[in-house]
């Protein structure tokens, strides 16, 4: 990935030959296995065979196939380009740049990501022998409707369990015995940057490591790490018609809505720091939020939040987030649409790991099966096992509130 800083010159060139047009670094759908951290975001081509709604699927020269589903503005390129086509009932060829891998019942499929490209039947020499292939293919078919396994969550249920911030905040009140999960459509208003945007975790258990003298040392591990590595924590100002509050997003849900992971954002912005010469940085103790997070402000977004003891017990009001969803993907006419977006809920049911709280979660796991993690009593305090606890800085919390 290249990136650009705000100190970047630049500058047109004339056409040179010797630079192509296009760029691609295409993949066999066969190793896409390999492509699963998201480090990488692997372009694919293929031929479109399938498609139903904001998801297709293409077959690529081996008879391999996969589903890829649009986000927002890739499926109004998507659609646009189609318009194009003089029979767009045809299969036809695609070149997705920039996909990330992602998992469902064992299944990969892929979606795009911030940095996607789509070209439809671009003249490129794998096309071209991807065409010399499938030719046959091509003469009498039509592209046959993607059948996207159901799931019994719908967009109802959401809409019964969606709630506004003032009685989100009521429910925090109330004693509770258990996890209630919600969803709140709120506008992001404000990116905090008093508990930074990331924190530094141990590469093992992923959990906040506490720096040392000169190494770093992680506690539940008990042991040293050389290499730290940054994780996401988010904290959204959100604001509805009935209030605001705090909105805390965690690696694996901020990884999917930044687009790319912690890591690479750490790095760039530590780049970004050393090149340019900071006179002006009396603030110290304020990080600096990354533009590529601030660009969140503005957007409105449906929050799936968790309430737990915990919430009750902090004094500045915060909620974890488990899951965010595009509001369009719920109000769109779509039924499929959307039992896809639920679909893809569920596969991301994991995202209760993300758990900020100081208590366990010994529901992650069964949360993937189970459509709704609310179900489920907790023990409290101390029991955490480390691969369900894996975000929790429970203690720089508390630190910082104290
Ligand atoms: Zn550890």
């Amino acid at each position: 990935m290249v990136q650009f800083f705000h100190n970047t010159i630049v500058r047109a060139v004339a056409d040179d030959d010797n630079i192509p047009l296009y760029r691609f670094d295409f993949i066999q759908l066969h190793f896409l296995e390999q492509f699963r951290s998201n480090a990488v975001l692997p372009d694919v081509v293929g031929l479109v065979v399938n498609e139903v709604g904001d998801s297709i699927e293409i077959e690529d020269k081996w008879g391999q196939r996969i589903q890829i589903k649009f986000w927002n503005d890739c499926f109004v390129e998507y659609s646009k380009q189609k318009d194009l086509l003089s029979d767009s009932t045809k299969p036809f060829f695609i070149v997705v740049t920039s996909t990330m891998v992602k998992e469902f019942n064992g299944k990969l499929n892929l979606c795009t990501s911030s940095s996607t490209k789509i070209y439809i039947n671009l003249e490129v020499s794998e096309v071209v022998e991807l065409k010399g292939i499938l030719s046959e293919k091509l003469e009498n078919t039509t592209i046959g409707k993607l059948d996207i396994q159901h799931t019994t969550m719908n967009a109802e249920d959401i809409a019964s369990k969606t709630i506004d911030i003032s009685t989100l905040m009521n429910h925090v009140q109330k004693t509770v015995e258990k996890d209630l999960i919600f969803y709140c459509k709120a506008k992001v208003t404000k990116v905090f940057g008093e508990n930074s945007w990331y924190y530094i975790s141990c590469p093992g258990c992923k959990r906040r490591i506490t720096p040392r003298k000169t190494d770093f040392w992680c506690i539940p591990c008990e042991k040293k790490t050389e290499r730290p590595i940054p994780r996401y924590r988010l904290e959204f100002g959100v604001l509805d018609h009935s209030g605001s509050t705090i909105f805390v997003i965690f690696d694996e849900e901020a990884k999917k809505l930044i687009g790319q992971d912690a890591s690479t954002l750490f790095e760039a912005n530590i780049y970004e720091k050393a090149t340019s010469n900071n006179d002006d940085s009396d603030n110290d103790d304020e990080v600096q939020i990354p533009k590529i997070i601030e660009n969140n402000i503005g957007r409105e977004l449906l929050f799936k939040v968790k309430i737990t003891a915990y919430n009750r017990k902090i004094k500045r009001q915060t909620f974890t987030v488990m899951k965010i969803i595009d509001p369009t993907f719920i109000e769109g006419n779509d039924k499929e649409t959307k039992d896809k977006e639920m679909e893809d809920n569920l596969k991301d049911g994991s995202d209760s790991k993300e758990d900020t709280n100081d208590s366990s979660n010994d529901t992650s796991k069964k949360s993937k099966d189970e459509k709704v993690v609310d179900n489920k009593k907790r023990p409290h305090d101390g029991s955490d096992t480390k691969e369900d606890n894996n975000d929790s800085p429970n203690d720089t919390i508390k630190k910082a509130k104290a």
